[in-house]
């Protein structure tokens, strides 16, 4: 992902406006932060990229390691909070750059993704992203020092292994890519999996939870699900008016606005090109049809 560098500065000073009070007193590297959720929760950014650990007395459950460098400074900080040793490494799905880094775990973890992610993890055969020991296709669970985290998979969306983790006792969802808070999809959703996507939301909303950790931007609630969802149905709904119309892809992006969503993030840039992916997506279907 290419992100301009304005995009972190307004990233980074809504971070530290919307989460509060940071766990490290002295941020000697700007672009990492720690930041407690919850007892024994803790959300993690680096630069764009956000995850979520949860210490436990037997261990410490890490998601997405990000990058080598980020997974580095991430190890040493949780040295920081606990003594126990990083027992889990979860990746949220297949895509590098956030699951880059975890071989800095490697010596007392186990890896565990959606059984898709390993063949795809297997196949890019990258030294610091260890393959998974763990898979599972629909649902896991982890049981840890106390700590109970579900692993669930709720169908195709923003890849076709996406797992969200679900912290029952606190509530809290962390889920990436797939379900931005009142920003925008990502450019023209080239990886992703539209009609799938909206069926994966609606599972996704089913979960019993209210905080909602996104993998890049600020942190939301439940009812972003649904908001969410709403979006990716009005985006459908309008750009196929214009597909049926017989309307080419430059005339789709010229008429085709969604007012409602305006105030979103990146909805001046990335919108159009979400109407483009969606305009593929749609004039492919109708081929196949
Ligand atoms: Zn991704």
């Amino acid at each position: 992902m290419s992100i301009p560098r304005w995009f972190f500065f307004v990233l980074i000073v809504g971070c530290l406006l919307a989460y509060g009070q940071t766990v490290s007193a002295q941020q000697s590297r700007p672009d990492d932060e720690i930041t407690k959720l919850a007892d024994d929760v803790y959300l993690y950014r680096h630069q764009f990229h956000q995850a979520i650990f949860i210490t436990t007395p037997k261990g410490v459950i890490v998601t997405d390691p990000i990058s080598f460098d980020a997974a580095t400074w991430l190890k040493a900080k949780i040295k920081t909070l606990t003594d126990q040793p990083v027992r889990y490494v979860i990746y949220s799905h297949h895509h590098a750059d956030h699951i880059t880094g975890g071989s800095v775990f490697a010596d007392q973890a186990h890896f565990v993704s959606h059984a898709a992610a390993r063949e795809k993890i297997l196949q890019a055969g990258d030294s610091k992203t260890p393959v998974p020991d763990l898979t599972f296709t629909d649902r896991m669970s982890i049981d840890l020092g106390g700590k109970h985290v579900e692993l669930i998979y709720t169908g195709k969306n923003h890849s076709d292994n996406s797992l969200v983790v679900l912290l029952p006792q606190n509530k809290l969802l962390f889920a990436v890519d797939f379900i931005p808070v009142e920003t925008v999809a990502y450019r023209t959703m080239s990886s992703d999996y539209p009609d799938d996507w909206i069926e994966s939301l609606k599972q996704v909303e089913q979960l019993d939870f209210e905080t909602l950790v996104p993998g890049h931007g600020k942190i939301g609630r439940k009812e972003h699900v649904r908001m969410f969802r709403g979006y990716l149905e009005d985006l459908r709904a309008a750009v196929e008016e214009q597909v049926r119309k017989g309307a080419s892809v430059e005339e789709t992006k010229k008429a085709v606005r969604l007012p409602k969503y305006e105030q979103w993030q990146h909805y001046a840039d990335w919108f159009p090109e979400n109407v483009e992916g969606m305009y593929r997506y749609l004039s492919q279907q109708k081929e196949n049809r």
